[in-house]
């Protein structure tokens, strides 16, 4: 049984500050010395969790193994340190008032008057708590979304509080905040840090560490000055310098020692060995590309990055493998027509169609799957992007005109991709998502056999609707193979295309597994096939 430490991470001064990228690195830096850790996001809004949100207001929604729709840092989580989150990795306000109003209802608090102190308070301490109960960690490292200050956050920093002086030596809070700098002045900025530690001094918290974002380096005068007006050393005033990839983030804190502090706050033995090798082999390889190709990521959202946040990263990973810089090229679905395709697509390595929900920018899509189809650009559809490439090859292979999705036409000739007759039943019900991990059987004669190089996978899923089975054997016997099985239910997981360079549908999301560790094979692959379409 593990002695459990618990390390907060809180904000201060504005949101986007990469709290995200700073647990990840030092979670990242824990492992590299031997500790096992895990972290875990509470997010402040009353969403019960990101899944209902729109990818403009928060990015993607990061899906779990167990199926939890998630805040798209837990996928900073798990590229950087390679292991699975779970639900229990990200609370919100809004579940954790879900549960105790439901536990009101179910008279579990005996006639008392329930209040945010204690019984909010109690249960989001219960949440953080229960990452380290069956000792599995050495560190659960808890990520307070949003800015101390906020309405929203109060409850969050009271259990901090709480948590802080159960713990003692146990437990260890990080502050991130802004240092700017003022152009005019010439000169970095220290009033913002000490103001949003006031703030957190208000609400009974003194941080122990303080990590400065800031574009310029801190001198001595700066760190002590921070050290002086905050009530910490100066060894815990640790500078975030902007850096130009976030996978250097780990190396800057390691400079910086921020993980010796974490140990020394928490009175953990420092370790002799440090292992970090493969990161910086990572690193060097980033930086030293051999090749270079663009995909083009076609989708509805390409105007916020984040959206496809977790794509773009395994284009990361999968570039690296290659020893290649993938440059991403967003094309906006909703206004590719066919005027627009050769200026938009005609100098692409690639074509890559993004997941999505809904009707807007689909006919944009399909226009792009058709060129890469017919231009032997090498293509890889997921999820909406499988989906069209069904519709498409439909339409303009098999002839079946009026060929779609009953998401976007539910009066269609041809339901190509429709939802599953033994789903509708559950759909009715409520249970409307299929979600989280499942597993696929591989035909050993396909391509991406090749490169799964196995013949049982498990993938991640986020959709409603599948291939219409009624459809199989006609778009097997023209050329678009159906390739992985989901074998319990028979549903169709995989598409690829003969007579094609690489042409490949999948109906989950490779994008959630890819690692540092473990780039994921479909990226691997479709990038290797882009180099090569290039290099023809
Ligand atoms: N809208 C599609 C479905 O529900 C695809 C979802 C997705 O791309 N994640 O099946």
């Amino acid at each position: 049984m593990k002695n459990t430490k618990y390390i907060f991470v809180t904000g201060g001064v504005t949101s986007s500050l990469g709290k995200g990228i700073i647990s990840a690195s030092l979670a990242k830096l824990l492992q590299s010395r031997g500790f096992s850790v895990t972290i875990q996001k509470l997010d402040p809004y009353i969403n019960v969790d990101p899944g209902t949100l729109n990818p403009y207001e928060h990015g993607e929604c990061f899906v779990t193994e167990d199926g939890a729709e998630t805040d798209l840092d837990l996928g900073h989580y798990e590229r950087f340190s390679n292991t699975p989150t779970s639900q229990a990795n990200n609370v919100t306000t809004g579940r954790i008032y879900q549960y105790v109003i439901n536990k009101e209802r179910e008279g579990e608090y005996l006639g008392t008057t329930v209040q945010v102190v204690p019984h909010i308070t109690d249960e989001i301490k219960r949440r953080v708590k229960l990452l380290g109960q069956n000792g599995n960690f050495d560190f659960v490292i808890t990520e307070i979304g949003g800015t101390v200050g906020d309405i929203e956050s109060f409850p969050f920093v009271e259990a901090i509080r709480q948590m802080r002086w159960e713990l003692g030596k146990n437990c260890a809070v990080i502050h991130l905040t802004l240092v700017p700098f003022l152009k005019a002045a010439g000169e970095l900025k220290t009033k913002p840090t000490q103001h949003s530690v006031k703030t957190m001094l208000e609400q009974g918290v003194q941080p122990d560490i303080i990590v400065c974002r800031t574009e310029r380096p801190l001198n001595d005068s700066i760190r002590a000055k921070i050290a002086q007006f905050c009530n910490v050393e100066v060894s815990s005033v640790i500078e975030s310098i902007d850096a130009s990839s976030i996978y250097e983030v780990p190396m800057l804190m390691l400079e910086e020692k921020l993980d010796i502090e974490v140990l020394r706050k928490t009175q953990t033995p420092l370790p002799e060995k440090l292992d970090i090798a493969k990161w910086q082999h990572f690193l060097k390889r980033l930086h030293h590309p051999v090749h270079q190709v663009t995909v083009a990521l076609v989708g509805k959202y390409v105007e916020l990055k984040d959206a496809y946040k977790s794509i773009h990263e395994a284009f990361i990973h999968g570039g690296v493998a290659n020893e290649c810089e993938v440059k991403v090229k967003y094309v906006h679905s909703e206004h590719l027509d066919q005027e627009q395709l050769e200026a938009e697509l005609s100098e692409v390595d690639g074509i890559l169609v993004a997941p999505g929900f809904g009707g807007r920018g689909i006919e944009g899509k399909i226009l792009a799957i058709a060129y890469a189809r017919e231009n032997k650009i090498p293509f890889f559809g997921i999820c909406l992007g499988m989906q069209c490439a069904v519709i498409e090859f439909g339409r303009n292979v098999l002839g079946l005109k009026d060929a779609h999705s009953t998401e976007m036409n539910p009066k269609t000739n041809h339901p190509v991709i429709d939802i599953m007759s033994n789903q509708r039943a559950v759909t009715n019900l409520g249970g409307t998502m299929r979600l989280g991990a499942y597993p696929c059987k591989l035909d050993p004669d396909s391509k991406v056999f090749q490169l799964y190089k196995e013949t049982m996978i498990s993938e991640r899923h986020r959709h409603r609707f599948e291939f219409n089975n009624d459809y199989r054997k006609d778009y097997n016997k023209a050329g678009m193979k159906t390739v992985g099985i989901y074998p319990n239910e028979n549903l169709v997981e995989i598409v690829e295309l003969d007579n094609h360079p690489w042409f490949v549908g999948v109906q989950y999301h490779p994008e959630y597994k890819s690692t540092v560790a473990n780039p994921h094979p479909l990226f691997v692959g479709f990038i290797a096939a882009m180099i090569k379409a290039r290099q023809k």
